[in-house]
């Protein structure tokens, strides 16, 4: 019955390394080869074309349609060279993925052959057949169209033979279908917002940018093992499976030496990622056997969401070339720890000032001080959005899990930090103005001229920690698009630095000096933004209870969390900020109730087979054998002997027939409960309905499973077992 899983794992591990070939030129030769960065825009294209282009892309000046053509005849001059023959708008539908319908160069020449062509039209501006793209009821497919529209700042790159352009997804009618749309209008609200508030201490500053440095964490699994799960082909996830008796308790693997077979899959994946441009730089073994991490140096916070897009399908497709599968899902095995995506969050000037890291002056570290009581509040006021923005069906396994952060968001600041916000919140207004001194600037507070942030004493346990010169935002899920954090985060931001403003030029009007009025509403905001500041251990229960006395968002139904991107809150501060309006967000929920529950109903489906078809009838014929052995005791020894011998067996078909039982009879209950639950019309309500009744039914199916597992012959047992899929070398 079993051969089949022999057969895999002995072929899973008996693989060798597949060999890698390493360029001959240097990383730093090689890096961009296949981008259509500055670079090759200054080769390719005319120089008012390309000064034109440079401008768009690095002050966001409007985009001249008129020199579409000429960019476009650039770009694929360069791509044939490159040996490209197709050409495809690269967009961010409301999935987990990328979407691309690829294109030939080709036209008729009109003397019966054919011709490279590739307009300027073709190049901003298509119209995909995107009616089966998640839209919530935005895009009725007989009445609406949509399109995808260049975007310039994020270069085109190649893959394989296709010219990729990335572009954002919208609606006829305006209206975002995708995370690159809003990304844009949050992080041009929020260089607009920073931008202003910069001003208050250097009039030089043109533009801030949002960075974004992600650390994707990831699960790597022989492709035989993983074809002989069922669940993991299907679902991303073991359904079933009991923990070995060694996973991570030895600490063994975190940092521990990079298996043969895994680093050359690293390496190879790192060659490709340098040739696209993605600056990777960091590669570790992480905390769970068969986990790792990769991140890059951080970049602009679009290109470095589209750089994460772009690894994580090269991952898919490298891991393949090496006998793998990835798994990007944030839970894969259950009792060990999930996969995440830290999102490592920044503002900084085109001076190149970061404007989270302390410096040396008095107004350096006042500035500083702005940017990080700012993004506390920002963070104390939308927590519950900032929650919903990471929160997924699959995310849901690891939050509040003892790997990961809770289920509320707070914020670590460090002793430091936390120091400086004390005093300035508790000085008194005359203090105040006597720290801004006469020239307006002479800062007295003592930690502020030499603050040197140690960032050693970072808390793990914290969703969202400062951590030296930006803010680690670690809720985020492996398999998400980064995009859906930013949005929220960049966003909430950019209003409260607006309303920073208002309140310290409010100040400024009734004739208080700058220093002072800034120094008394961060005075105020520091109090007001006091519950979301939490430097102590996030896993424990006392923290739950804490954080519920605090006012925060403790809510932790996934379906129930997304309310929040509908709270009055958050529709006036995307509609203010410009991000989004109240159809959209509306849209984007039905798309998120949606995708939570197809996703419980894929896997309720998967488990009901699994259970029926593998476990029922493995474990039925394991008792057989055994009432055989009972009866043949029986014939065997005089009854009382065979009574005694036979008792330990005659308890294992009675738990055998307990579970089997229980298993049958609760496969056949989420059915029913799935019948009820689908009937719901209201996207929210059949989510939520999937949350309180489908999930229980699928974790007391799986206890009794597990439980069978331990009991039931190995030999027997076809699904490769946790031990098995975890131990590759
Ligand atoms: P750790 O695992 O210790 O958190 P890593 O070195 O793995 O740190 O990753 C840190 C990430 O943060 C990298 O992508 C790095 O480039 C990025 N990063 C560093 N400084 C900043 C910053 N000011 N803004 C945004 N990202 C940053
Ligand atoms: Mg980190």
């Amino acid at each position: 019955m079993s051969k089949l899983r022999f057969r895999v794992v002995e072929t899973a591990f008996k693989k060798k390394p597949v060999e890698v070939v390493i360029p001959t030129e240097r990383p730093s030769e090689y890096f961009a080869k296949n981008v259509f960065n500055k670079e090759k825009m200054f080769k390719y294209l005319p120089s008012k074309v390309y000064a034109k282009l440079i401008d768009v892309i690095d002050n966001g000046a409007q985009l001249d349609r008129s020199i579409a053509d000429e960019v476009a005849t650039g770009m694929k001059k360069w791509a044939i060279e490159m040996g490209a023959t197709h050409y495809t708008h690269w967009f961010h539908p409301l999935t987990e993925g990328t979407a691309e319908k690829h294109d030939a160069f080709i036209e008729h020449n009109g003397k019966g052959g054919v011709m490279e062509e590739f307009s300027g039209k073709l190049l901003v501006q298509q119209e995909p057949d995107a009616s089966s793209f998640p839209n919530g009821g935005i895009r009725n497919t007989f009445e609406a169209r949509g399109y995808s529209a260049w975007d310039p700042s994020s270069p085109a790159f190649i893959i394989d033979d296709t010219l990729c352009i990335p572009t954002i997804f919208v609606a006829y009618t305006g209206e975002s279908l995708d995370y690159k749309a809003p990304l844009l209008k949050a992080l041009r609200a929020v260089d607009k917002a920073a931008l202003d508030v910069c001003h208050y201490f250097n009039s030089d500053v043109k533009k801030v940018y949002a960075y974004l440095g992600w650390e994707q964490e990831y699960f790597l699994i022989d492709e035989g093992l993983y074809a002989a799960r069922p669940d993991l082909l299907m679902t991303g996830r073991t359904l079933t499976g009991h923990e070995s008796a060694k996973n991570q308790q030895l600490e063994d693997h975190y940092f521990g030496a990079i298996p043969p077979r895994v680093a050359a899959f690293m390496k190879d994946l790192e060659i490709e990622a340098l040739k696209l441009g993605i600056p990777v730089k960091t590669r570790h073994n992480e905390v769970a056997p068969n986990q790792f991490e990769l991140a890059p140096i951080f970049e602009e916070c679009n290109l470095a969401v589209d750089h994460n897009m772009l690894i994580m399908a090269l991952m898919r497709n490298i891991a393949r070339n090496h006998g793998f599968r990835v798994l990007l899902h944030e839970k894969p095995f259950k009792g060990i720890n999930g996969s995440g995506k830290h999102n490592n969050w920044s503002l900084g000037t085109n001076t190149g000032i970061l404007l989270m890291a302390p410096g040396k002056l008095p107004e350096e570290n006042l500035r500083f001080i702005t940017f990080v009581v700012n993004t506390l509040m920002a963070v104390y006021k939308h927590n519950g959005l900032l929650k919903a923005s990471i929160s997924s069906a699959t995310n849901a396994h690891r939050l509040g899990a003892n790997e990961a952060p809770p289920a509320i968001i707070s914020s670590f600041l460090g002793k430091q930090v936390s120091q400086v916000l004390q005093h300035i919140e508790e000085s008194t207004k005359d203090d105040l103005i006597s720290l801004s001194g006469k020239q307006g600037m002479k800062l007295d507070i003592p930690q502020i001229p030499e603050l040197m942030i140690d960032n050693t004493d970072r808390n793990r346990t914290s969703p969202f920690a400062f951590t030296g010169n930006r803010f680690e935002f670690r809720a985020v899920g492996s398999e998400a698009n980064c995009a859906s954090a930013m949005i929220a985060l960049n966003a909430a931001v950019a209003e409260q630095l607006v309303d920073f403003k208002k309140d310290v030029d409010a100040l400024i009007e009734k004739g208080e000096p700058k220093i002072s009025a800034i120094l008394e509403v961060i005075r105020k905001y520091i109090k007001i933004s006091k519950p979301i500041h939490f430097d102590g251990n996030g896993y424990s229960d006392e923290w739950k209870e804490e954080a519920m006395k605090r006012g925060l968002d403790c809510e932790t139904s996934v379906p129930v969390i997304f309310d929040n991107y509908l709270t009055p809150s958050s529709i006036d501060m995307f509609e203010k900020t410009g991000v989004m309006s109240k159809i959209e967000l509306e849209a984007r929920n039905e798309v998120k109730w949606e995708t939570y529950t197809k996703k419980i109903q894929i896997e309720a489906r998967v488990l009901g087979d699994l259970a029926m078809n593998h476990i029922i009838p493995v474990a039925t014929q394991y008792q057989t054998d055994l009432i055989d052995n009972v009866y043949k005791m029986k014939d065997l020894f005089p009854a009382e002997k065979a009574a005694k011998l036979s008792a330990k067996n005659l308890e294992l078909i009675e738990e055998i027939a307990d579970r089997t039982t229980f298993i049958q009879e609760h496969v056949d209950a989420m059915i029913e409960a799935r019948k009820v639950a689908n009937k719901i019309e209201c996207e929210r309500e059949k989510a939520i309905a999937y949350h309180d009744k489908i999930v229980p039914m699928m974790e007391e199916i799986r206890y009794h499973i597990d439980k069978l597992e331990l009991i039931v012959d190995n030999e027997m047992w076809t699904l490769p077992k946790y031990r098995e899929l975890l131990f590759i070398r």
